[in-house]
């Protein structure tokens, strides 16, 4: 098993959820047995000798990896979800889609002064979303250790978004 056999599981959808997106689709890695655990283990790897306190997952895809993720390491899961989905009280950020804004939410009391994090989703494309996760976590007063996304499409440069960050991906699409 390897990186490789990783990205060639990942599925291309084409004008999914609209036309011109090509969507990567990961169920196909998260069906297969062993792919899902090479990717859980190789985020896990870099966090072994300095557990974070909390994977912070971004819903929904980042909910599949960053649960198995907590359970490994032993460590506390919260979830950021888009606007209404939490039950109790919470903070929300909202930041520009390429048409209009989404607000995502935490819950207030999800975290606390000096929790070090690992913000955790299946994809990074802008970053828009990513950079106003890393703001909810900090107005809790968490640190953002990193972020973690099995995919990275680097033509959309949210790593430049991210760039006060550690940011790690383990399938570059150029
Ligand atoms: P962004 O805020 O632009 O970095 O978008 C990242 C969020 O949108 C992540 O939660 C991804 O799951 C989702 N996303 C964006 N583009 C794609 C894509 N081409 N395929 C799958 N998911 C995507």
């Amino acid at each position: 098993m390897s990186v490789e056999s990783i990205s060639a599981a990942i599925r291309d959808v084409v004008d999914f959820p609209k036309k011109g997106i090509i969507f990567k689709d990961i169920t196909p890695v998260l069906k297969s047995e062993k792919l899902f655990r090479e990717v859980v283990d190789i985020i896990a790897k870099r966090y072994e000798k300095r557990k974070p306190d909390y994977f912070v997952a971004i819903e929904s895809r980042g909910f599949l990896f960053g649960s198995a993720l907590a359970y490994k390491l032993g460590c506390g899961l919260v979830p950021v979800r888009k606007k209404g989905k939490l039950p109790y009280k919470t903070i929300e950020e909202s930041y520009a889609l390429e048409y209009g804004t989404a607000t995502i939410e935490v819950h207030a009391d999800a975290l606390g002064k000096g929790d070090n994090v690992i913000i955790i989703d299946d994809l990074l494309a802008t970053g828009g979303t990513a950079a106003a996760t890393a703001k909810l976590v900090e107005r809790l007063g968490g640190k953002v250790v990193g972020f973690e996304f099995v995919i990275e499409l680097a033509f959309l440069s949210g790593r430049k978004t991210l760039s006060k960050y550690d940011v790690n991906s383990i399938i570059v699409v150029n």
